[in-house]
């Protein structure tokens, strides 16, 4: 990962759509590669574009169940008699020539015969014996699958930056397609500060709570297919913290922290980080999820997320999240966003863009809509489970009346 330094502007408030600019100007995509077997390699990002060996379909077949005939035969009006020589089924081919006054009984999907270039529906064809009669009405090339029509010898089915998809392994099984080449893994470590976090199985002492972000992290950067290093719970002491950033820039493409960027801890941690690389503190104008660190690590990128569960989980989803495709060389895609009736007053301040927390859902009339969590404090994070999407208010917005519509996120849509 070679990439610029970054120093930006300090403005009192950086938007968010300045700040993921500035990310992804200061980001390049990892190199290295690796071949995977078509299973091994769902989610993962393609690293070079693939194309088709082969015309699908491979050869002209019939789309319907009838008889395969040469046009030259129908009949311009009244009926015409075929003589019968065979039968073409799916898999089991004819293997002779349909010769002028023939026709070959054909099902779907079987390959059509040599000479034969037609099929009549058996709907319009009436049979006695072994003499077939046809109808005026068909016509030349009528249910004939042509070969290549669906994807040609040559063309490219999947572009370099697509993140396979169930169907994509359909697609490519379906050119024979048995391994892909595919950007390597990008490595992610990272570790929550705070005296007052314990990991799970530790008993809580007074003022003590549960290490939360690194589970939601862990859940966050899984859905992403990277590799994940986790490296626990650092206090608040410098070397500790010292130590902890060197070993994670060592290891890792990107490093995330949460917690110990907010004003106050900001000159301890920004110390300690400026004598390790170029990183930028920021005021994002955004809510939750005020501060954030963004720069590098030597090659590794870092990310230093608020501490507040619900502040970490929507800065790494809005800020992040795209910024760890752009480094896996995903082509990045902005998450769908909708606009429906929120049926539920909204508190807002001018100011900051707002991601509140949103059930989407059905009313009676099936109307989607969409309606608040309830409490939205920043640490609330029984919000962000019970809910599905974000609601985006932009930051000039101030209260939001029930019954105007507003722009939410679904979940499903951030992975
Ligand atoms: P900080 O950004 O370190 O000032 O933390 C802001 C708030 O988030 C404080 O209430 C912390 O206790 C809380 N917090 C910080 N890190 C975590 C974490 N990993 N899990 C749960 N809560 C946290
Ligand atoms: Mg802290």
């Amino acid at each position: 990962m070679s990439q610029e330094q970054n120093s930006t502007p300090r403005p009192a408030l950086l938007s968010v759509a300045q700040a993921l600019e500035y990310i992804r100007a200061g980001l390049k995509p990892i190199t290295g590669f690796e071949q995977r077997a078509l299973r091994d390699a769902l989610g993962r990002v393609l690293a070079s574009d693939v194309s088709s060996p082969i015309d699908v379909p491979p050869h002209a077949n019939s789309a319907m169940d009838g008889y395969a005939l040469r046009a030259a035969d129908l009949p311009p009006d009244g009926e015409t008699a075929l003589q019968l020589i065979g039968t073409a089924l799916a898999g089991h081919p004819y293997s002779g020539t349909v010769a002028s006054g023939q026709c070959v009984r054909i099902m779907t999907g079987a390959k059509l015969p040599t000479g034969a270039d037609t099929v009549v529906m058996q709907e319009n064809a009436r049979r006695e014996g072994d003499t077939v009669y046809i109808g005026n009405g068909p016509r030349q090339g009528d249910h004939v699958r042509l070969p290549g029509e669906d994807i040609a010898n040559g063309q490219i089915v999947l572009q370099q930056g697509r993140q396979l998809t169930p169907a994509d392994l359909g697609l490519l099984a379906s050119l024979g397609i048995a391994e892909v080449k595919v950007a390597r893994r990008l490595r992610v470590a990272f570790f929550s500060t705070g005296d007052e976090l314990r990991s799970l199985g530790e008993t809580l002492q007074e003022g003590q709570i549960y290490d939360s972000n690194r589970y939601t992290l862990y859940g966050m950067l899984s859905r992403l297919g990277v590799e994940i290093i986790d490296m626990g719970v650092v206090r608040d002491r410098r070397e500790d913290i010292v130590t902890a950033f060197r070993q994670g820039a060592a290891v890792a493409d990107v490093l995330i922290t949460s917690g110990g960027v907010s004003v106050g801890d900001a000159d301890y941690v920004k110390e300690t980080l400026e004598s390790l690389g170029k990183v930028n503190f920021w005021k994002i104008a955004m809510k939750p999820g005020k501060p954030l660190a963004f720069g590098l690590l030597g090659e590794t990128a870092f990310f230093g997320l608020p501490g507040n569960p619900v502040s970490s989980m929507a800065t790494f989803y809005q800020l992040v999240q795209p910024a760890l495709q752009q480094l896996m060389g995903q082509t990045v895609q902005q998450p769908l966003r909708l606009r429906v009736p929120c049926m539920t007053r909204l508190k807002k301040t001018p100011g900051r863009a707002d991601y509140q927390r949103g059930i989407l859902e059905y009313d009676a009339a099936g109307q989607l809509t969409v309606r608040s969590t309830g409490a939205q404090g920043s640490h609330v994070l029984s919000s962000m489970s019970r809910a599905n999407c974000f609601i985006i208010l932009p930051a000039e917005c101030g209260n939001v009346e029930a019954g105007t519509l507003v722009e939410v996120q679904p979940f499903a849509g951030l992975i």
